[in-house]
Order: C-alpha cells, then sequence, then structure tokens
C-alpha cells in the first residue's frame, strides 16, 4: 500500500494514475476539503499529456481557457518573442491551458474514489519500523503503510523528518495575483502574455468565459505585509508606465481577489528518496513559477512513478523514479531561477529586450519542445 501526503497537484494526479494503473494508495489532506481560493495556472502540454493518461483531460479543459498564442512583450505590449503554441496543438492534441487552480484541484478530485481521499488529516511524523512504515497524525491517530509518498508542497513536513538541512531560498521578487470576474477584450482571449518592464512584469490570460488572471512581479524584500485598503492604487501606480491594459485588470479586480506570495523555490537538494519514503513535486523540486513549469513537473512526477511502480510492482521504485526525473527537473529549476533575474532586470532592460527580440524563433520552439516533450 502506498500513503500519499498532500491532495495538490502532485498528490491528485498521483492518486489518478495509481487508480489507472491499479496500484493501491490511499491519500492523507491537511485541509478539511477542497479549496476555493487561488489564482489561474498554466498548464503546459506536458502536463497535459499525463491528464489524457490519467483520463481527466475532458474534464479538466472543460474548465478552462486554452492558450495558442504565448507572447512575451516589453511594457508596452510591444512583442520581443511570440509563440505559437498551435504546432503543439499538432504534436500534441492540445496546446497550454489557463485554469483556476481551484477548479482544477476540483475536476482532479471528481474523478478519485470518495473513500481514498481522508480530509482534515495533517501528517505529524513517520517511524520506521522493521515491517512497515507508522504514520502519526496530528489528530492523534496513525497507520500503518508499506510505503510513504509525500506530495505535501514546499513546506513539506515529510521532507523536514527526512532531509532536515533542506533550505528554501527567497528569490528577492514578490508576486500579486488576481482573478477579474470579466473576460478579456476579444483579441487576447486565447493568450498567454507577459510584460517585462524594469525591476517589474505583469502576465496576463483568461481562465474560462467570466474569468481572468493576472500576476505582478517586482523585486522587494521578504515579508511584506500590504494595507488592502491602498494596494490597488499602489499596484496601478508601481504599472503606470505599462500598456493601459495592465492598470485596467488590477482596477477592475476585486480586492479579496488579491493574493500576495513572495517567490521562492527549493535550493536543490542531493536526493528525493530514502528508503520507503520518496517526496515528489514541490516538497521533492520546487521551483519559482518564471517558466509555468512547477505544478507540470509535480504532474510529472506522478506520472513517471507511477508507471515504473506498474512495471516493477515487488520493489521498492524510489531510486530508479529519483535516477530518470533527477536531472530534467533540476535543470527546469535552474533555468526558472535564471529567467526571473532576467525578467526582473533593474538596468539594462533595453540590451535584454533588444537581445530578446532576436532570438530565432527555431530556438525558442525547440526549447519549448524540450520541456513539453514526455520521455518514456
Ligand atoms: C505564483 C505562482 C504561480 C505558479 N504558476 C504555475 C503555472 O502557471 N504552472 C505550473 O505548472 N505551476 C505553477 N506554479 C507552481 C505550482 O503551483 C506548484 O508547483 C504545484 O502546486 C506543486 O504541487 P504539489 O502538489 O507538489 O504541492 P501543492 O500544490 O502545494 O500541494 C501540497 C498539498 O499538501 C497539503 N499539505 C501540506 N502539508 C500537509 C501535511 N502536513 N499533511 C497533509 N497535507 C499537507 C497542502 O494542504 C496541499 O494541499 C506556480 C506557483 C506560484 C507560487
Amino acid at each position: 500500500m502506498y500513503t500519499i501526503i498532500g491532495a495538490g497537484i502532485g498528490g491528485l494526479t498521483t492518486a489518478l494514475v495509481f487508480e489507472k494503473l491499479n496500484i493501491k494508495y490511499q491519500l492523507f489532506e491537511k485541509a478539511k476539503g477542497p479549496n476555493a481560493l487561488g489564482a489561474g495556472i498554466w498548464l503546459a502540454p506536458n502536463a497535459l499529456q499525463v491528464m489524457e493518461f490519467a483520463g481527466v483531460l475532458d474534464t479538466v479543459t472543460k474548465v478552462g481557457n486554452v492558450v495558442n498564442r504565448i507572447t512575451l512583450a516589453n511594457q508596452k505590449l510591444k512583442p520581443l518573442a511570440d509563440s505559437s503554441q498551435l504546432p503543439a496543438k499538432e504534436k500534441y492534441g492540445f496546446s497550454t491551458l489557463a485554469i483556476h487552480r481551484a477548479k482544477l484541484q476540483l475536476a482532479l478530485i471528481q474523478s478519485i474514489p470518495k473513500e481514498k481521499i481522508h480530509w482534515n488529516k495533517a501528517f505529524k511524523f513517520y517511524k520506521e519500523e522493521q515491517d512497515a512504515l507508522t504514520i502519526a497524525f496530528q489528530d492523534g491517530s496513525t497507520i500503518k503503510s508499506k510505503y510513504l509518498i509525500a506530495a505535501d508542497g514546499i513546506d513539506s513536513k515529510v521532507r523536514a523528518q527526512l532531509f532536515p538541512k533542506s533550505q528554501i531560498r527567497y528569490s528577492g521578487q514578490t508576486c500579486w495575483r488576481g482573478v477579474m470576474q470579466h473576460p478579456l477584450p476579444l483579441e487576447y482571449k486565447d493568450r498567454g502574455i507577459e510584460m517585462w518592464g524594469k525591476g517589474i512584469r505583469f502576465g496576463l490570460s483568461q481562465l474560462s468565459e467570466t474569468e481572468t488572471s493576472w500576476f505582478a512581479v517586482k523585486n522587494s524584500k521578504a515579508f511584506q505585509k500590504d494595507d488592502k485598503t491602498v494596494l490597488k492604487n499602489k499596484l496601478t501606480s508601481y504599472f503606470k508606465e505599462f500598456h493601459p491594459l495592465v492598470n485596467e485588470l488590477i482596477n477592475k479586480t476585486e480586492i479579496n481577489h488579491i493574493l500576495r506570495n513572495d517567490i521562492t523555490d527549493l535550493k536543490p537538494i542531493k536526493s528525493w528518496q530514502k528508503g520507503n519514503i520518496c517526496l515528489i513535486g514541490d516538497a521533492a523540486h520546487a521551483t519559482t513559477p518564471n517558466m509555468g513549469q512547477g505544478g507540470a513537473q509535480a504532474i510529472e512526477d506522478a506520472y513517471y512513478l507511477g508507471k515504473l511502480i506498474a512495471k516493477h510492482p515487488n520493489k521498492n521504485n524510489f531510486e530508479q523514479f529519483e535516477k530518470k526525473r533527477f536531472k530534467r527537473v533540476n535543470s527546469i529549476v535552474k533555468q526558472s531561477w535564471f529567467t526571473g533575474k532576467i525578467a526582473n532586470l533593474n538596468t539594462g532592460t533595453s540590451i535584454r529586450n533588444a537581445i530578446f527580440s532576436t532570438i530565432p524563433k527555431k530556438m525558442i520552439d525547440k526549447n519549448m519542445y524540450s520541456v513539453y516533450d514526455l520521455k518514456d
């Protein structure tokens, strides 16, 4: 039996893949139920290929918005690099999907048998015994399990016990994410756009017929708090030099639909597994969001781990899983960290923009497909 901790993107996808492959599991989540809050995320074609494998592609696609063109632009929305997602659509059958995180979670939960998800069960610690692991929860209960898969996110409690020296890094950037309860003007409906300024950037995409999500990233000290009564004024003043669409989005967003998070990642750790315990998703390799790949990599983890277990059901596959995934994921973590630094440069932005606008399309596409392709 596999015990999965955490019903986020990684834990739920693991459950779905295990269902499909007839692998026995149970899932424990500390929240009392599905999360109604959150903002938009993009599911790139590598994530959607796994959704298709797990049999939930249609359910997920129905509650999201297809993005067929991704534009990196200067602050006035003049494109620096424009990438059509239509070749991806031809290759895989779909392009990128923008979706509200809460709707994604619900869509995944709907396809998992109810009795296999245990809510309000916060993992506390594990104990390794001769024949099995004992897993203890905050409510005082315990269970026995042969294997433990930790999908409990960047602040993973399992990781804190397994690898206590792991470190979360602050990127020097903070992020506001908003969901506006209106669609975008029609011309932007199927587009994902990111505009780079000086030490500041803004991204947007429509999430559904009635919602649009945006993010604003600014260089900042960590742990700053907002005064909600002046937050919109503050944000619109940061973006006064940007294309007018930016401030329109901020102004039309209800204040309770704006969230703030400092951007962090997990300093790459030497190993993701030990004995019968394995970390996946953000617990193992949290990345900055600059490539829109954190969730996708958690989803890929679920896929590769499930396939390995199904192929070798009578052995511990965690070391093999780590071998298969380590290089690819760490290179994405690195590339994403670097991209964030370039995107939020305070100086030299004209040179940066000039360089980006001359990168050959072939090179951009090659890099994109190296991320989108699943390799069995
Ligand atoms: C601003 C921002 C934008 C992003 N945009 C994108 C994007 O566009 N595309 C993309 O692919 N990724 C994106 N990501 C990354 C993505 O959100 C994460 O990589 C993804 O959520 C990781 O999934 P996970 O399941 O590993 O962790 P999480 O989604 O964090 O889930 C962890 C789960 O574990 C539960 N949990 C925690 N502790 C315990 C405990 N002790 N006991 C039981 N349960 C517990 C939590 O309640 C939660 O449900 C973004 C991230 C940020 C911060």
